[in-house]
């Protein structure tokens, strides 16, 4: 079996032809401009689409040996609820065991009460976009607190400004985004040409 990954620019294709990747003119509630924007759920709202980007990704690990000889038991975990559809859709490819997801309580980044009775597998962590990694950070640091391992880290698009691995694992990624933002209006290309501002919700 041919196992192909599609491009980076064949997978940039996709998330502009879905609406997960805008050009233009973005201003987030922190007053940031930005000429282009990732809402990534646009891309999974279209089954075909999810599922092309998820095997893609999948196949990165698929090609790691070390993972790959630990399947099937292997967790694949997401750090929000954002990267649930990625982390299903990986999951379904690798034939992994098992599934968690963190989400957001008080403020903090947490897992489901009891989520760790039973033990809980190698962790795979696997997100949509990593843009800071905080997210990934915030997740390791829970995964470790349930006592399982992390072997890989995968996403689909990875900012060049978030960092290429976390406590010595690698983040791997289809698409490495180099990324342009300016604090404020000021020095803003986009300002200055007049475009129409798009304000973005986060
Ligand atoms: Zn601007």
């Amino acid at each position: 079996m041919v196992q192909l990954i599609p491009s980076s620019e064949a997978v940039m294709q996709m998330l502009k032809r879905t609406g997960a990747y805008r050009e233009g003119h973005f201003v987030y509630p922190s007053g940031q401009h930005t000429p282009h924007y990732f809402q990534m759920p646009l891309a999974f709202r279209y089954y075909d689409t999810a599922r092309v980007l998820a095997v893609a990704l999948s196949r990165l690990f698929r090609t790691d040996r070390d993972i790959a000889s630990l399947l099937p038991k292997i967790a694949v975990v997401s750090p929000s609820p954002g990267g649930i559809p990625v982390a299903f859709g990986v999951r379904e490819a690798l034939s992994a065991e098992q599934i968690y997801w963190a989400e957001r309580e008080d403020g903090d980044r947490k897992f489901r009460q009891w989520v760790g009775h039973g033990g809980v597998n190698p962790c795979v962590i696997i997100d949509d976009i990593v843009r800071s990694g905080n997210a990934l950070h915030e997740t390791f640091a829970l995964v470790r607190e349930l006592g399982a391992d992390i072997i890989g880290c995968g996403t689909i698009v990875r900012f060049n400004s978030a960092p290429k691995e976390i406590d010595g694992v690698p983040i791997k990624s289809l698409v490495e985004f180099e990324t342009k933002s300016y604090e404020n209006g000021e020095d803003c290309v986009e300002c200055r040409e007049g475009a129409e501002i798009e304000q973005v919700r986060f």
